[in-house]
């Protein structure tokens, strides 16, 4: 006999133990029908492999397990499936559940069956899978798949194994009937299970209550090869608790929240243990149990081999029931058994007892009172919970704190009600709190499910939107690379907002340059106005846009990726910027023409200001003649032959007029002659080159001169200037329309405004150069064009102001006269108009 520990609290009930084990184990006739509940475990309910009618032989599959816990069911007679349906089971709620119902046959056939030859040679797993489909569950408590408890794994070590015979509860004998009549089947199971766990310590937990289970125990063990210790403990209920017994026999706790096998430690009921050997050495699977019928409602109490599904009136009917002292009928024992009211209900694998009890017996629970907090509860707690707390938050709906106080760990032994002097249920308590407990948490489960549902689909909601932002950003960016690649040859962000701002500043300037030069032109034609200011006013003007002209190309040149090999030129500007310079040379040349035949100003300051507009003439002459030569370089592959024969046709008039100021100044003796003179051997040579430029390129050209393009394509002067009046009354639109508007309208209007000036300058610039190109082919035959015009307007002048003259004289004479003189006027008017236009339609 080894050691015995103690556990906490504990009591000790009446035993009313012995009516029962008068008698050996009894066999019950064969019920008419059997009720298989297909719930009859912790777990799955089992599925059934049966249909209705079907015939099966005792020990046939009717029910198979679903999952890893659960629980095969057989059939335990032969018989013929009646239904499948709902029934009362045996449950504290009274509920019905679904049950296999069998018309038993009475010959009580076998299906063919056998058992292991040697289970010692087959894998642990074989084995362990045997036993499971054979369907056996634990016999004393809950009813947890047998086959689970010893498939434990890799992560449990067992040490200990405990076979549990201290069957506490008070009436039921079961277990020590078994072990008095078949303690060899307990042995061999015993044996079974050992081979499986390899356990290094055996012990038969029983209380001193069981002597002849005992004895018989010990003389099946003699002379067994295993290291089987029957430790003998105290009787006290609950000493039959699994946690109770272990510590017990150990002296250890399980903790809560663990079970034994998390200290080494397996429990297994006996009842359990002979059906393990039952289905190896025979393979006959769970149909039959020993089941106590006791009570003083029954004249024979008595144990019996009763089948699975044997409804209880069949037993009570075999234990002589006084169906007249009948008053309770309790499945189970009285401490932990349940109340039942049906006789139908049917024996499952965990029935141990049926109580048929008098009202003397188990008369009703007096009423409940107040708790007096007495602390007896706390007392007689094996698990040393605190029960009075418990009940308080029970009531109270408080069910945080009850399960925070370890309400699970509450093994509901009612030792605590046993002893409450207020006769509070405190179990009952207990239960509704626990089944509250549990729906909640079932609740919270689902919601959590649908929660945890609900957010993975707004993930993959909000992933796919990343994933479609994603793309979308990524197509863009690629886009935006192609057209930066594409734009970027031409120009970058950065220099187009300058470009565009040089550019309206250089179509302002040239708008200015054209106002000043139109004032001077307007005032030349009229004979009024400073003749003088308007020239430096158009002189100003001019730097001005030729400034902002050059900034523009300089910063299209540097805003182009890819420029041409030479600096881009303006030829326009350049030709216009020749063509001022000319104007001023002719200006002072007349100036000095003028003071040399009247003897009048100051001959030398106005020879100066000749040589000047003369050095000023040929700078912007050649620059013009450079850029267009370099302009036309690249597009004709050689020289412009209209070029060209301008540029020597330019020469030869400045040539010319240099000689005739030479001539002029040498007939008259003036000074500075030598100076005259040298202008005039550099414009020959000057001459020269061009003429033979001019000839070199006509001759590789195959002679077609740009004079017969010129006149297979003449200029239309009349729309080229509509088109700068239109542009100009359009950007005085734009330009009224600007007042006002501001933000993002006023930029839009100003980029329009900018675009007009652009426009118009550009009108305006065709224009000009088509006057220009009409000047400078006029000017190649020797004609000075702008001359010609000024000598027409003022021969117009002159015939209008002859005719106002005339209109206003009455006097015979003078009229005549002034007929005269507008007659040759009028000619004179004539052959400069029809000169003019010839040039200008050229
Ligand atoms: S035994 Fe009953 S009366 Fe006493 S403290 Fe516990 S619940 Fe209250
Ligand atoms: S029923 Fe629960 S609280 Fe009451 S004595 Fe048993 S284990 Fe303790």
């Amino acid at each position: 006999m080894g050691k015995v520990f103690a556990f906490h609290g504990g009591i000790h009930p009446p035993e009313n133990k012995k009516q029962s084990t008068r008698q050996p184990i009894g066999r019950p006739p064969l019920p008419k029908q059997l009720y298989l509940p297909l719930q009859q475990h912790i777990g799955m309910a089992a599925s059934p492999v049966v249909e209705v009618g079907q015939h099966v032989l005792k020990g046939q599959l009717i029910a198979e397990p679903v999952g890893r816990i659960s629980a095969a069911l057989h059939a335990p007679t032969s018989g013929t499936i009646r239904s499948i349906g709902p029934h009362p089971v045996p449950h504290a709620s009274g509920l019905e559940s679904d049950c296999i119902c069998i018309d038993v046959d009475g010959e009580e056939r076998w299906i063919e069956h056998q058992g292991l030859e040697d289970y010692t040679r087959l894998d642990p797993a074989q084995l362990i899978e045997h036993i499971r489909q054979c369907g056996i569950a634990g016999m004393g408590g809950a009813g947890f798949p047998t086959d689970v408890k010893l498939h434990l794994g890799d992560d449990h070590i067992v040490n200990t194994l405990i076979i549990n015979a201290a069957e506490c509860e008070p009436y039921i004998t079961a277990d020590d009937m078994l072990m008095r009549e078949r303690a060899d089947e307990i042995l061999g199971g015993i044996r079974v299970i050992s081979h499986l766990l390899k356990p290094s310590h055996i012990m038969i937990g029983i209380e001193d209550n069981k002597a002849h289970a005992i004895h018989t125990l010990e003389k099946v063990l003699k002379d067994c090869e295993l290291n089987i210790d029957i430790r003998v403990v105290p009787t006290k209920y609950p000493s039959g608790g699994e946690r109770q017994l272990i510590q017990l026999l150990t002296g250890l706790e399980v903790p809560s929240g663990k079970i034994p096998a998390d200290i080494g430690i397996v429990c297994q009921n006996i009842g359990t243990t002979a059906a393990i050997y039952r289905a190896v050495h025979f393979g006959e699977p769970l149909v039959s149990r020993i089941v106590t019928v006791t009570g003083d409602a029954v004249a024979q109490p008595q144990n019996f081999e009763a089948l699975i599904g044997t409804p209880f009136a069949d037993l009570l009917d075999a234990a002589h029931v006084y169906e007249n002292k009948l008053y309770r009928l309790v499945m189970g024992g009285p401490m932990m058994g349940v109340t039942v009211e049906h006789d139908q209900i049917p024996v499952i694998k965990t029935t141990n007892c049926i109580i048929a009890a008098t009202s003397d017996e188990m008369p009703p629970a007096p009423p409940e009172q107040p708790c007096i907090r007495c602390n007896m509860c706390e007392q007689v707690c094996p698990v040393t919970l605190l029960p009075q707390q418990l009940y308080w938050f029970a009531k109270g709906r408080e069910f945080d704190k009850a399960k925070h106080h370890n309400l699970f760990d509450c093994i509901e032994c009612g030792a605590c009600a046993y002893a409450c002097p207020s006769s509070i249920p405190l179990v009952q308590y207990y239960r509704f709190a626990k089944s509250e407990i549990r729906t909640e948490e079932a609740e919270q489960r689902k919601a959590d499910h649908a929660r945890q549902r609900f957010e993975a689909r707004q993930e993959r909601l909000e992933r796919e939107k990343q994933e479609k932002e994603a793309r979308r950003k990524a197509r863009a960016e690629e886009a935006a690379k192609a057209q930066k690649a594409r734009t970027a040859p031409e120009t970058t962000a950065e220099p187009a907002q300058d470009l565009n701002a040089l550019k309206t500043a250089a179509a302002v300037a040239r708008t200015k340059l054209k106002k000043a030069q139109k004032a001077l032109d307007a005032a030349r034609d009229s004979g009024e106005g400073d003749i003088s200011a308007l020239e430096a006013a158009v002189q100003a003007a001019q730097t001005s846009a030729d400034t902002t002209q050059q900034a523009l190309q300089q910063a299209e040149g540097s805003a182009t990726p890819a420029p041409a090999a030479a600096p881009q030129v303006d030829t326009k500007q350049l030709k216009t910027a020749a063509a001022v310079a000319r104007t001023k040379l002719k200006k002072a040349q007349k100036a000095l023409d003028a003071a040399r035949e009247s003897g009048e100003g100051n001959i030398s300051e106005l020879e100066a200001a000749v040589n000047s507009a003369q050095t000023a003439a040929d700078k912007a002459q050649l620059a013009f003649e450079q850029a267009e030569s370099g302009a036309n370089a690249d597009s004709a592959g050689g020289a412009d032959l209209k070029q060209l024969k301008t540029a020597a046709a330019v020469a030869r008039t400045k040539l010319k007029k240099a000689r005739d100021a030479l001539k002029n100044a040498e007939s008259k003796g003036l000074d500075g002659l030598d100076k005259l003179r040298a202008t005039v051997e550099a414009l020959e040579a000057k001459a020269d080159q061009a003429d033979k430029a001019y000839q070199g390129a006509e001759a590789a050209s195959g002679g077609t001169s740009s004079a017969d393009t010129a006149k297979a394509d003449p200029v239309d002067m009349k729309a080229l200037k509509q088109q700068v009046s239109i542009m100009r009354t359009k950007l005085k639109k734009a330009e009224a329309a600007l007042e006002g508007l501001e933000g993002e309208e006023r930029t839009l209007a100003e980029q329009a405004l900018a675009e007009l000036h652009q426009r118009h300058a550009e009108a305006d610039q065709a224009f000009k150069a088509a006057e220009q190109a009409q000047i400078e082919a006029a000017a190649a035959q020797g004609v000075d064009l702008k001359q010609l015009k000024i000598d027409a307007a003022m021969a117009r002048a002159a015939v209008t102001k002859l005719e106002r003259s005339l209109s206003k004289t009455e006097e015979e004479a003078t009229r005549a006269t002034l007929e005269a003189e507008l007659s040759t006027a009028r000619q004179k008017a004539d052959t400069l108009n029809q000169t003019l236009k010839q040039h200008e339609t050229a």
